[in-house]
């Protein structure tokens, strides 16, 4: 069967994965925007967007897996056209960018790292928004959240982190 067999070998997908990080500061007046969606606090998180660290470092995961540099290359700060822009919008541009070279996501892992408030209850939503960007199955995407018992700036309140690890896949 050797046309079968050639087939099979056109499709053997190739994998490359990715790895984000990012860190903002927590302010008084701005809304929490994490994972994509809003989640009550009495602060937010400060920056040029909507400052959605756990998207952040996830755009930074899928533009390192792709080869493609990072978010500070495709979205400058010094970019009035883009100043509030929301991180979602930012993450479909960087998936379509990403897609027209033939990359899919396979998985992602992200980790946020906050002291308060509490976000398993909001990370149900915020795997619902992620999916939906990336144009994928909820299974694919999984986001967790984390304290560091008091320890260091998330420890004290003073901002947020996130760590995001992605898989792409392409066929060939
Ligand atoms: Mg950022």
């Amino acid at each position: 069967m050797p046309d079968q067999a050639q087939t099979n070998e056109a499709l053997t997908p190739i994998y490359r994965s990715g790895f984000g990080y990012d860190v903002h500061r927590l302010v008084e007046g701005r809304p929490l925007i994490l994972g994509g969606i809003e989640v009550p606090f009495e602060k937010g998180l400060e920056g040029h967007s909507d400052a959605d660290v756990l998207l952040h470092a996830l755009i930074d995961a899928v533009l390192g897996a792709a080869g493609l540099g990072d978010i500070g290359a495709h979205f400058p700060s010094s970019d009035a056209s883009i100043e509030g822009i929301s991180s979602l919008e930012m993450l479909r541009k960087v998936m379509d960018m990403v897609g027209a070279t033939g990359w899919r996501v396979e998985n992602v892992d992200g980790t946020i790292v906050a002291q308060r408030p509490r976000l398993s209850p909001h990370t149900p939503r915020m795997k619902t928004a992620i999916a939906e960007a990336l144009g994928v199955d909820e299974d694919r995407v999984n986001v967790k959240s984390k304290t560091t018992d008091g320890l260091g700036f998330a420890g004290r309140g003073e901002g947020m982190a996130a760590y995001c690890a992605v898989m792409l896949a392409k066929d060939t």
